[in-house]
């Protein structure tokens, strides 16, 4: 089998990146696929099973972690454990197609060491924190406790940005997206000629 790239998009919750990472999957001629992830936390009202994430109890996690199942995983919030399933990766460079994660800051600088070669990793830095939580305040997806343990946890993921191979700042989305998209497709190989 032939191993595709992996692009790995990081950031705080909130920046914005899960907005650009469904931007770039839209690029066919990036030949992107996005990898599905493990959780043990609860879905949202809008999610689907096997589209945003598989969702699995904790002991169903645990044993897949016990199983070696996972190519990175963490405890991101306290019980609610993220991975990457190593069938999932098989999976998508099968299919010939290109890995795109939507990952935290420490499972995206984990894939880099495993596959430093293979793997573009691009930081996506929210213009403030003060920007950050009103983003996530809007959003209406969070508690205001689990809102402030994000933003929390944001201050310290803000300063592993230096270790990652691009930092996109998303203060104008459409600069972003532009910036996204052309350091993808000059990684991938892919025709670079749109506007
Ligand atoms: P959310 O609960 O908002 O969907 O995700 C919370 C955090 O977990 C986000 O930063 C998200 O990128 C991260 N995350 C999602 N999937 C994975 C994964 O497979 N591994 C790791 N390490 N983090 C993940």
């Amino acid at each position: 089998m032939q191993p595709g790239k992996l692009i790995v998009f990081s950031a705080p919750s909130g920046s914005g990146k899960t907005t650009i990472v469904q931007h770039l999957l839209a690029q066919p001629e990036l030949k992107l696929e996005f990898s599905i992830s493990a959780t043990s936390r609860a879905p949202r009202p809008e999610e689907i099973e096997g589209k945003d994430y598989y969702f699995l109890s904790l002991e169903e996690f645990k044993k897949k972690i016990k199983n070696e199942e996972f190519l990175e995983w963490e405890e991101v919030y306290r019980d609610n454990f993220y991975g990457t399933l190593k069938s999932e990766i098989q999976k998508i460079w099968a299919a010939g197609k290109n890995v795109i994660f939507d990952i935290d800051v420490v499972g995206g600088l984990d894939i880099k060491n495993i596959y430093p070669e293979q793997t573009l990793a691009v930081f996506v830095k929210p213009p403030s924190i003060e920007e950050l939580k009103i983003r996530l305040k809007k959003r209406k997806t969070e508690s205001d406790d689990k809102i402030s343990m994000r933003v929390a946890k944001a201050s310290i993921e803000l300063a592993t940005a230096p270790q990652f191979d691009f930092v996109i700042e998303n203060n104008d989305l459409q600069t972003a997206l532009k910036e996204a998209y052309d350091l993808v497709a000059s990684f991938v190989g892919a025709n670079n000629n749109r506007e």
